[in-house]
C-alpha cells in the first residue's frame, strides 16, 4: 500500500463513476477549500468502503461553496475487509477517542461499545465515534471504515455473536501464559472479536457468563494490568500478529 505524498485522503459516502462528478457536504467542501485551502485542479484521494480509492480532482467553479470532486482514476482496487470486531466497555471522552482511533488503525471492521456493569460511561455517542473512526481511516490508508455498532449490554453483546465466531476475552485475572502460543492453538480464522473491559474490570457474575460461551480464549496479556485504551491496542497488535491481517 502506498499513500501519494502531500495528496488528502477523503472518505466520501457516494459512489464513483469515471467521468462522473462527486458534491461534497457543507463540511467536507468546507475543510477541503476553507482548511486545507485547495485550488482548482488540486487533487485528492478518495475511498467510499465500495469502489477501491481514486484519485480526484477538484473541479473549478464550485457553487455556493459546494465542493465538487471529478474520479480520474482508481489507484487501489477495493480489498476484502478484515472480519474482526472490537468490543469493548465504554471509556472517558478523550480516552474513548483515542481508543476508537487506534482500533481503527489497527484494522477492526467492526466497533462495539458494550455496557457491563462497572462500566464508566452511560451514554456512548456514535456519531463521535464515527467522526473518529472516518479520521483515522482517512490518514491511515484504509479502504474502508469500520462500521460502528449500537452500544448494548454485555448479555445482548454476546448473544449476537455468531457462534463460529472466535471471542478473544482479555482477562487480566486470566492465568499468565504467552498470548501468542495462546492464540496459535487456532486456526487463523476470518471472523474474530475481541472484548476488553472497562477500567473496574468484570465482575465475578460477568466473567462467568463470558466463559460460558463456547468458542471462547481467555487470554492474558502479560503481567501488568492495563488501562483500557492500552490493553486495546496490546491485543489487537498480538491478534492481528498471530490470526489476522499481519501475518
Ligand atoms: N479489574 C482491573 C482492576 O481494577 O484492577 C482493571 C481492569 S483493566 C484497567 C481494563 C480491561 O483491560 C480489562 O477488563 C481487560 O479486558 C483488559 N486488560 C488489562 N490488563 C490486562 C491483562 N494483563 N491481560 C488481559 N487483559 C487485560
Amino acid at each position: 500500500m502506498s499513500l501519494i505524498p502531500d495528496v488528502p485522503r477523503l472518505f466520501i459516502d457516494s459512489s464513483f463513476i469515471e467521468g462522473d462528478v462527486v458534491v461534497l457536504d457543507k463540511d467536507q467542501s468546507h475543510y477541503l477549500i476553507k482548511v486545507l485551502r485547495l485550488k482548482p485542479l488540486d487533487q485528492v484521494l478518495i475511498f467510499n468502503g465500495r469502489d477501491g480509492e481514486w484519485l480526484s480532482q477538484l473541479e473549478p467553479g464550485e457553487t455556493r461553496k459546494m465542493a465538487v470532486l471529478r474520479p480520474l482514476r482508481q489507484t487501489r482496487p477495493q480489498a476484502p475487509a478484515n472480519d474482526l470486531h472490537y468490543l469493548f466497555a465504554p471509556i472517558k471522552h478523550a480516552r474513548l477517542d483515542y481508543m476508537v482511533q487506534k482500533a481503527t488503525e489497527m484494522g477492526v471492521s467492526h466497533l462495539r461499545p458494550v455496557h457491563t456493569q462497572y462500566s464508566q460511561s452511560a451514554r456512548v455517542n456514535l456519531e463521535r465515534m464515527r467522526a473518529n473512526a472516518v479520521e483515522a481511516a482517512e490518514q491511515c490508508g484504509l479502504l474502508s471504515v469500520p462500521t460502528i455498532i449500537e452500544d448494548v449490554s454485555l448479555p445482548q453483546a454476546l448473544a449476537a455473536l455468531e457462534p463460529d465466531r472466535l471471542l478473544i476475552f482479555c482477562d487480566e485475572a486470566a492465568e499468565m501464559f504467552n498470548p501468542v502460543k495462546a492464540l496459535e492453538q487456532h486456526k487463523p480464522s476470518s471472523k474474530l472479536a475481541i472484548l476488553i473491559g472497562p477500567e473496574g474490570g468484570f465482575s465475578h457474575q460477568e466473567r462467568t457468563m463470558i466463559k460460558e460461551r463456547s468458542l471462547t480464549l481467555r487470554l492474558s496479556l502479560g503481567p501488568r494490568i492495563l488501562r483500557a485504551d492500552t490493553a486495546a491496542i496490546a491485543a489487537l497488535a498480538v491478534v492481528q500478529a498471530v490470526l489476522g491481517d499481519w501475518r
